[in-house]
């Protein structure tokens, strides 16, 4: 009996090294406060199978190896320089000096400013990176939010439009008082299409890199399309729909990612610019297109305008498709996934 089933063990083995010189490899790590994912395709040479026989996927291949090294950095990096909760970060700089003096910002960094007024701009506000200047006084794990009088004063430093960019000089200034800024809603896509291009230079073909909500896409499956799940609102491990896709990015954003819940009312981490309060209108929007920085504000952008004003704006950006779940738990769904 042991010896039949330590031949057929050393047949599965002798089956493993033959296929090893093209696989799957996955790495995942926590980075800007959640779970990334990388996982890729690799036509290279030999995987090792580790000291229980088995073959080690993380660790079997030089260049596999030196990849996901290069996506870590990369998401480290980003959050480095974007992150509210690091002192020495770039965008800390500028909520602490940007509403005195011009300051001069990294071009990387600039470029994503302008991005993100031009979601302000083609939203009517909905995305507004301002909305930090109420934001910050909400702490979902302590079940902390401001007060109405609170949120009233601060309310006018919530305004996109008093953010002046200068190419010239590469510079950022805030023309109000108390007016911040946070790229929440933005920087994991953003650090998603990097790691993609990265792996794309590196001549990979097919590859998912995810940041919590935010995943990117390079090629399909090897043969067939990736499926992505779009988590359920209110059932923790259960998926609402299953999308097949192949070279896309897809964004979801949810009021169960991070949120308490007082008297009844629901307090979660995406906020209408214009009330300073959790915005209500749907539970769920997941944006699908080609660029992973875009995905992520807009997947932002629609869950503010809710239901008929976040379709009436997915329909008119061709690139972009959308599904949405609204109050009642119901699926909708842009035009193009219609057709
Ligand atoms: P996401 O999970 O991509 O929808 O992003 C949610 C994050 O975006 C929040 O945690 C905030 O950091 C940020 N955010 C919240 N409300 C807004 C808003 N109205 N415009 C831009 N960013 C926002
Ligand atoms: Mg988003």
């Amino acid at each position: 009996m042991i010896r039949v089933i330590k031949l057929s063990v050393t047949g599965l083995l002798l089956s493993l090294s033959f296929f090893a010189n093209a696989q799957w490899f996955t790495h995942s790590f926590e980075v800007m406060g959640t779970l990334s994912h990388v996982e890729f395709w690799l036509d290279e040479p030999t995987a090792s199978q580790n000291d229980s026989g088995s073959v080690d996927k993380t660790n079997g291949n030089e260049k596999a190896q030196a990849l996901i090294a290069q996506v870590e950095q990369e998401m480290f990096r980003i959050d480095q320089q974007m992150s509210p909760y690091k002192e020495q970060s770039e965008l800390s700089l500028i909520n602490r000096e940007a509403a005195n003096r011009a300051v001069t910002i990294s071009a990387e960094l600039f470029d994503l400013l302008i991005v993100a007024q031009h979601l302000s701009k083609i939203s009517d506000g909905a995305f507004d990176i301002t909305y930090a200047s109420i934001g910050y006084q909400y702490n979902y794990r302590d079940k902390k939010r401001p007060s109405q009088a609170v949120i009233s004063e601060a309310l006018p430093a919530i305004n996109y439009t008093a953010i002046t960019l200068q190419k010239e000089n590469s510079t950022v200034f805030f023309n109000h008082q108390g007016m911040k800024v946070d790229l929440g809603g933005i920087a994991k896509g953003y650090a998603v299409k990097r790691c993609l291009n990265l792996l794309k230079k590196a001549g990979v073909a097919h590859a998912l890199v995810s940041a919590g909500g935010d995943t990117g896409l390079l090629g399909d499956r090897h043969g067939r399309p990736w499926l992505v799940g779009v988590k359920h609102p209110r059932a923790e491990h259960k998926m609402a729909v299953h999308i097949p896709l192949e070279n896309e990015a897809i964004s979801t954003s949810g009021d169960y990612e991070r949120y308490f819940i007082e008297d009844g009312v629901r307090y979660h981490h995406i906020i209408n610019p214009k009330t300073g309060d959790s915005a209500r209108k749907v539970v769920s929007v997941s944006v699908i297109g080609k660029d992973p920085t875009y995905v992520d504000a807009l997947s932002t952008t629609v869950f503010v305008k809710g239901l008929a004003e976040g379709l009436a704006l997915i329909n008119k950006l061709p690139e972009y498709e959308a599904i949405i779940i609204d109050n009642q738990q119901r699926l909708h769904y842009s035009k193009g996934l219609l057709q």
